[in-house]
């Protein structure tokens, strides 16, 4: 089995790729029997699946070093590459739709795969080319941005994920320090910041426009492939403002007591205990070994899907310089292979790696041994985010192999941190709306915006007097606002179909696990609402879900003793 360094890299020859693909668009034309459609659908899957494979090679090896020349021009040609080959891949959609087989299709690899195609061709035209390809031009500027935060703390030189770490140090000076020094390095780039993101909104409103939509939100949701409405989605956030925020509030003003503070800052609110939060009691090589022996115990897919990724080396956990920032988990299903992305820092949060971004590692497995097609092998990231969420609670149980007394402390950490999160991920999705709504806004008005939904989200917001946080900034170093527009309702969309699986592990771990599993195998072969049936998971937008969602959550929490943490 070949190791993640062994993978050979080679650049997709694009000439011959469209000689395929027009050649298949011209069998399916010709076709005189179904045969010969189904021959040319799983042609295009293994050409698909080729050239992804080299794509998120050469991401993947992008992301781990991003001054290195060789794959920052690979990057490059990709960012090209795929915009340019529109015309050839609506050829082929279009044979596809017209084809008199198409009901053979449905028949043989179920409605979702035409649902899919005629999806996607109504968000793909040639005159969004060079558009794209200023988009993804802007998104890897404004990434290399972020990734160039280098600043001096204590003698110690850290990026943005290096004073993340700070916000969970028992020393509160230190907090509101590397608070501060997050807060003036975004300063500091203020202009390029506010001018990126104006460039990329009008550029996609434009977009929106060539297509006869009013502004980009159409679109926007075309291209996540969203199958609800964004009314449905207004309709969620307003559940989340009635009842999760209220709780919330709650949760913090009993936060603010136990740390021992008259008022939570901003550089509090991920510091939960007076004696710090329980940390990993070791370094890559000890979280590694947890987390085999943890998968290997939790069941024997989970083990022989750890086990290979640790025996190919395919994960890249360490933060290092010219490391982009976050974490991420990619593909390579010519390979069978997945690749997780981190950038370590000591905290709790490398545990929720080796769950989270496992979780969707697992799932692109599952999916791959099941699923004949590379169109199946992920879903929309509304679901995607449950694979992964899910995993994180699936795992609670073995977290004592990680932070062994305090392990306790560490779950009543991960379950308040999936409930405080949710009010801010359906803010930024409120935010969004309101940007692309309203294209010709300032900067100022955009911060101005942002504020406002603080006052609704994040009513215990405090900046602590820093004029550029409480001026509405905060959203800048958020790297899907830039980069991956409306993606951010899904973490919260996912959280509930994950809060509900953590209520049903609770009374019945077995079926609850049949049922994930399921899910992931399913990979994007149905339709959302199909696939949240398939894993008996609830509908997040019909009226008190989110209710209902938190519900074991809150009553885990209050079944937890603090004073003994
Ligand atoms: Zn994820």
């Amino acid at each position: 089995m070949q190791k993640f360094s062994e993978f050979k890299y080679e650049r997709p020859d694009l000439a011959a790729a469209r000689r395929t693909l027009s050649k298949l668009a011209k069998s399916v034309r010709r076709a005189k029997g179904f045969s010969e459609v189904e021959q040319a659908i799983f042609g295009y899957s293994k050409l698909q699946s080729a050239v992804t494979t080299q794509m998120s090679l050469a991401h993947a090896r992008h992301t781990i070093d991003i001054k290195d020349a060789f794959y920052d021009a690979e990057q490059k040609f990709f960012d090209r590459a795929l915009p340019l080959a529109t015309p050839w891949i609506l050829a082929w959609y279009r044979a596809l739709t017209k084809s008199r087989f198409t009901k053979e299709i449905d028949a043989r690899f179920g409605t979702q795969y035409l649902h899919n195609v005629r999806k996607e061709m109504s968000a793909m035209s040639p005159k969004l080319m060079l558009d794209m390809i200023r988009e993804n031009k802007l998104a890897r500027e404004y990434e290399k941005l972020l990734a160039s935060c280098k600043v001096d703390f204590h003698g110690e030189q850290l990026n943005l994920s290096g004073l993340r770490k700070y916000a969970q140090n028992p020393d509160r000076a230190l907090r509101r320090e590397a608070a501060e020094l997050t807060s003036g390095f975004l300063k500091s780039h203020e202009a390029e910041l506010d001018g990126l993101y104006d460039k990329l909104v009008k550029l996609r409103t434009r977009m929106g426009r060539k297509l006869g939509y009013k502004d980009y939100t159409p679109l926007g949701y075309l291209r996540m492939g969203r199958t609800f409405a964004p009314e449905e989605a207004a309709r969620f956030r307003e559940q989340v403002a009635s009842v999760l925020v209220p709780l919330c509030q709650k949760l913090y003003d009993e936060q603010a007591g136990r740390i021992g503070v008259d008022k939570l800052k901003v550089y509090d609110e991920a510091f939960q205990f007076p004696d710090g939060n329980a940390k990993p009691e070791g370094g890559k090589e000890f979280m590694l070994a947890a987390a085999q022996r943890m998968y290997r115990e939790l069941s024997s897919e989970t083990g022989r899907f750890f086990d290979d990724m640790v025996a190919r080396e395919l994960m890249d956990l360490e933060t290092k310089p010219n490391k982009r920032v976050g974490g991420y988990c990619t593909g390579f299903p010519d390979f069978g292979a997945a690749f997780i992305f981190s950038n370590f820092n000591g905290t709790s949060g490398d545990v929720d790696v080796l769950t989270h971004e496992a979780g969707h590692a697992f799932a692109a497995i599952q999916a791959g041994e099941t699923q004949e097609l590379v169109d199946y092998l992920t879903p929309g990231m509304e679901v995607a985010e449950i694979h992964s969420m899910s995993m994180e609670y699936f795992t609670h149980p073995w977290m004592e192999l990680f932070f062994g007394q305090k392990a306790e402390k560490y779950r009543y950490a991960h379950i308040l941190g999936s409930l405080v999160f949710v009010p801010y991920g359906v803010m930024v999705d409120e935010f969004q709306h309101i940007v692309y709504a309203n294209p010709d806004m300032s900067p100022a008005e955009r911060k101005a915006e942002w504020t406002k939904l603080e006052k609704k989200y994040l009513p215990q917001r405090d900046y602590d007097g820093d004029a550029f946080m409480e001026a509405g900034s905060f959203w800048q170093k958020q790297h899907h606002i830039y980069s991956l527009p409306f993606y951010y309702i899904d973490y919260t969309l996912a959280s509930m179909g994950a809060f509900e699986f953590f209520g049903r592990m609770t009374e019945n771990r077995e079926e609850a696990w049949k049922d994930y599993l399921a899910l992931c195998r399913a990979g994007g072969s149905l339709p959302y609402k199909d696939l949240l049936a398939l894993a008996h998971l609830s509908n997040p937008f019909e009226p008190g879900s989110v209710e209902r969602a938190a519900a074991p959550l809150v009553r885990a929490l209050e079944a937890i003793d603090r004073a003994a943490l």
